[in-house]
């Protein structure tokens, strides 16, 4: 058997799993189905409980050479324009946790951590190959890889290549195959796990933030609330690029039935035009129902990206995260809703603690047994990584409350901004 440990995924679960596990020594292998690396999407905000663990891994430098960090995070209301709350982030977040707040390209934390595995040799890199099968056996974990591209049009589907590893973790995304495979084939245990989609859809954008009128530029977190919808605002790239998403509700896209795709995975990678394209009524739908600084705001940004959210069901216990030599990390195991922006955070959380287990800090009386140390990885990872997916979820009927739930809302945020909007237990987490 191999001694190597096999990633499936080289996103920035994936990656990171990566260098933790270099950290720890132990020997990896990636296979990504793409056929480059790379990161699609725009930008991530990411806590002090994640820049901790990239300063751990001495990304810092380089990450804070390319992000950006916001001096508040600014909460209104997208119907009345009204200043609810205000959470200073900048030097004070750094005197609370340590650690910045910042605010990211996701392709350039990619690059960071690609560039990380390669200037140490973590791992060896595979791409255009798709896990398809995975025996989780008691000496070892065999995986089936078939070779992206090949098997199409006339030609012979070829065999797949079948290889063995000490163990596997699965970083393979929301829609994860190793998951599948592994972890919903009894549906009294995962069944309730099912990705579905939420019915919620990001609109997403980037412009360059000297191309919009001044009043329209920031260098803040802001947040737009109303009925149905939430618009999030943040600068990236040194505070050059302006970070756009817009949620919304299906009752808001709704409203433009003929825009909403018949099959709403498709709207993956759908890219809208507000001059040109019909589907902008989607948004143009939710103008008439905002400040004029948040319509100014959507006609100012000429191009969206369009993409599904999907949710699933909080975790609810170890067995959903680890299952004898194969382990899940990431969006794999616990898909959230963006509401409370730790996604991202959550897979690089799961990286750091798998890495400390393997490197036996937490379990060094024990002897050296691959289905120990993932299951104590699971046993850490699982309630906490539930607690960000039901908050999440709760955040997403909070965001896009009407009528009493908006005003109590918006009132709670009036009272006790700063209270609410800070949250120990996530930004100071401590493995
Ligand atoms: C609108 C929006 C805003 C967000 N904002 C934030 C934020 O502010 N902060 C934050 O922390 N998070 C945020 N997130 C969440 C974050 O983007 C994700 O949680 C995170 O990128 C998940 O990373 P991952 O590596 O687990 O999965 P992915 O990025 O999906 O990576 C999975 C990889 O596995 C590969 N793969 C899949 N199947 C196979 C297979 N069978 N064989 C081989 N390879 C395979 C894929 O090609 C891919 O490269 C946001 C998400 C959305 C949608």
């Amino acid at each position: 058997m191999s001694n190597k440990i096999l990633i499936v995924g080289a996103g920035i679960g994936g990656l990171s799993a990566t260098i933790a596990l270099g950290l720890a020594n132990k020997s990896v292998s990636i296979i990504e189905q793409s056929s480059q690396l790379g990161e699609v999407g725009a930008g991530v905000q990411l806590g002090p409980n994640v820049t901790k663990i990239l300063k751990r891994w001495g990304v810092d430098q380089a990450l804070e050479a390319y992000a950006f960090e916001p001096n508040c995070l600014e909460v209104y209301g997208a119907k009345s324009g009204k200043l609810l709350a205000n959470l200073p982030l900048g030097q004070s977040f750094r005197t609370r946790y340590g650690s910045p707040y910042l605010t990211v390209h996701r392709a350039d934390l990619h690059a960071l951590l690609l560039s990380s595995v390669k200037k140490h040799g973590y791992a060896d890199i595979h791409l255009n190959q798709r896990v398809h099968d995975v025996q989780n056996g008691p000496d070892a974990v065999q995986v089936k890889v078939q070779s992206q591209g090949q098997g199409q049009g006339v030609d012979p589907v070829p065999s797949p290549i079948i290889e063995d590893y000490e163990a596997l973790i699965g970083a393979d995304g929301v829609w994860s195959r190793v998951r599948d495979v592994l972890f919903t084939s009894n549906p009294a245990q995962f069944g309730s796990n099912a990705v579905s989609f939420s019915g919620d859809l990001a609109y997403r954008s980037l412009v360059l933030q000297k191309l919009l009128p001044p009043h329209l530029r920031t260098f803040a977190v802001k947040v737009w609330l109303g009925p149905d919808m939430h618009l999030v605002q943040y600068p990236i790239r040194r505070g050059e690029w302006l970070n756009s998403v817009l949620i919304l509700s299906p009752s808001q896209h709704l409203r433009a039935r003929d825009a909403v795709p018949k099959d709403v995975l498709s709207a993956l990678d759908w890219t809208i035009n507000m001059s040109q394209d019909q589907k902008a009524l989607n948004i143009q739908s939710i103008l008439h129902q905002t400040c004029p600084i948040v319509q100014d705001t959507l006609r100012a940004i000429e191009t969206w990206n369009v993409w599904p959210l999907m949710k699933s069901e909080p975790l609810s216990s170890s067995s959903q995260m680890a299952k004898g030599r194969v382990g899940l990390l990431g969006d794999a195991a616990h898909p959230m809703l963006p509401y409370l922006a730790q996604g991202a955070g959550m897979a690089i959380e799961d990286a750091f603690e798998l890495g400390e287990q393997f490197n036996g800090k937490t379990n060094s009386a024990r002897p050296y047994c691959v289905q120990n140390i993932l299951a104590g990885y699971a046993a850490k990872r699982w309630a906490r990584s539930a607690e960000v997916q039901k908050r999440a979820l709760l955040n997403a009927d909070i965001f896009h409350a009407n009528h009493a739930l908006a005003w109590a809302r918006d009132r709670s945020l009036q009272l006790f901004g700063p209270k609410l909007l800070d949250m120990p237990w996530l930004y100071g987490y401590q493995s």
